[in-house]
Order: C-alpha cells, then sequence, then structure tokens
C-alpha cells in the first residue's frame, strides 16, 4: 500500500515532481479537509501545511473562521459547486475558486469582484466526462467559458477537472491540459489521492489530495 499521511505525501509529490522533470515545490498541495474531524485538521496545520480545500462554503465557514485567527498564511480553496447565491460568502472567505462552471457566476463572481476590488484566483471547471451529474462546463463549451471570463477582468488562473470514478484518468488529465494549452492557460488543477501522481506526469499545477492525508472520510 501507498504511504499516506502529509509527510508521506509531500515526499510522493516532490518524488513526482522530479520523475516528471518539475522543479520541487512547483506543484501547490491542496489539502482537502471537508468533512474531516477539526483533530485531524489542526495536526496537518501543526504539520505545517497551510493550503486547504473545501466543497462547501457554509461548512468551510464555520470551520476556518476560527482558525484562521489562530494560523497565520492559511489558503481556502473552494473545490465544490457554487451556487450563485452563496457566491459572495465564497469570494470573501476563498483565496482560490476551481469550480467557475457557467457564464452566469462568472458574471457574479466579476461583480463582486468589482465591488471589492479584489477576487480570488479562479479555475474554470471542465467536465471531462461529460458525466450529467457531474459539475463543469462541457469540453466543447470550456473556450467560450475562459473567453468570457477573461472579457469581465476576471483573474483565470486554469482548469480543473474531476475524472469519472473508476476510469484511466490519464486521457481526462491529457483532454483538460489540451484546452488549457490551446487558451495559453497555465493552471491545472487535477489529481486527487489515487491519481495525483500520474496528474503530475501529465502538468498538473494544484492536486487536490484529501483522504491519503487525513484518512478515510466518515
Ligand atoms: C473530495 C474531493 C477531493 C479529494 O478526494 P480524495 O480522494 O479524498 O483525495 C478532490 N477534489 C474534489 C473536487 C473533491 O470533492
Amino acid at each position: 500500500m501507498n504511504m499516506q499521511g502529509l509527510e508521506a505525501i509531500l515526499a510522493r509529490l516532490r518524488a513526482a515532481e522530479a520523475a516528471a522533470g518539475r522543479a520541487p515545490g512547483s506543484v501547490t498541495l491542496v489539502a482537502v479537509s471537508k468533512v474531516q474531524p477539526e483533530e485531524r485538521v489542526r495536526a496537518v496545520l501543526l504539520a505545517g501545511q497551510r493550503v486547504f480545500g473545501e466543497n462547501r462554503v457554509q461548512e468551510a465557514q464555520g470551520r476556518w473562521t476560527p482558525l484562521r485567527s489562530e494560523f497565520e498564511g492559511v489558503r481556502l480553496h473552494l473545490i465544490g459547486p457554487l451556487q450563485t447565491n452563496k457566491a459572495r460568502a465564497a469570494v470573501e472567505l476563498f483565496d482560490a475558486i476551481h469550480t467557475l462552471d457557467r457564464p452566469r457566476l462568472a458574471e457574479t463572481l466579476a461583480r463582486l469582484a468589482q465591488e471589492r476590488g479584489a477576487s480570488p484566483e479562479v479555475f474554470a471547471q471542465v467536465n471531462t466526462g461529460r458525466e450529467p451529474q457531474k459539475a463543469g462546463c462541457l469540453p466543447e463549451d470550456a473556450d467560450a467559458l475562459v473567453a468570457q471570463a477573461r472579457s469581465l477582468d476576471l483573474p483565470l488562473v486554469g482548469l480543473m477537472c474531476i475524472p469519472p470514478e473508476g476510469e484511466d484518468p490519464v486521457p481526462h488529465f491529457r483532454l483538460l491540459r489540451e484546452i488549457a494549452e490551446r487558451n495559453g492557460l497555465s493552471g491545472l488543477s487535477m489529481g486527487m489521492s489515487g491519481d495525483f501522481e500520474a496528474a503530475v506526469a501529465e502538468g498538473a499545477t494544484h492536486v487536490r489530495v484529501g483522504s491519503a492525508i487525513f484518512g478515510e472520510r466518515t
């Protein structure tokens, strides 16, 4: 079995970077703390991790508002679908939003960013597996969404995908990279506990790892 826990995952990530000829530290580890008990999250904070991923705005607010006053330098990434009526809270809480998936959300995020004079970094989510139950724009709609986000001056830094469960993720990573390259985007949010090393080999800049760091979610 592969080694688990923060130190083991960081070691595996550094090895995957080296194997792919990437600079050490060039891939950001987003530790996905959704649903995890607070003592596990605290242990990972105490071990030095500062970048965390959450999939629900309210849950993240409740957890991180107090933890942020205790631990400096925490950066939060929203990795779950974002409803328009939660966009304001999301823009206030998160440093990055990985789940821009529709024109209307782009408009809302842009308006909120203008009001605040600041915006989280944004990734557009692409539903590479065309799964009806999954968020993300269809691959053929990605170029238009990217163009729209740019025309609205959103700080779009890359693309995100969640490959279908039980399928080889590599073709999905490659498709995402191809769409990013033709749009001049350098960020690639892809790879989770079971496949982050393969994602790094395909060019991931952000991997989102939960259970392999914190243990299984209950
Ligand atoms: C839960 C989640 C992850 C982390 O999954 P693990 O398999 O526990 O690493 C990554 N990305 C997204 C979008 C998630 O919802």
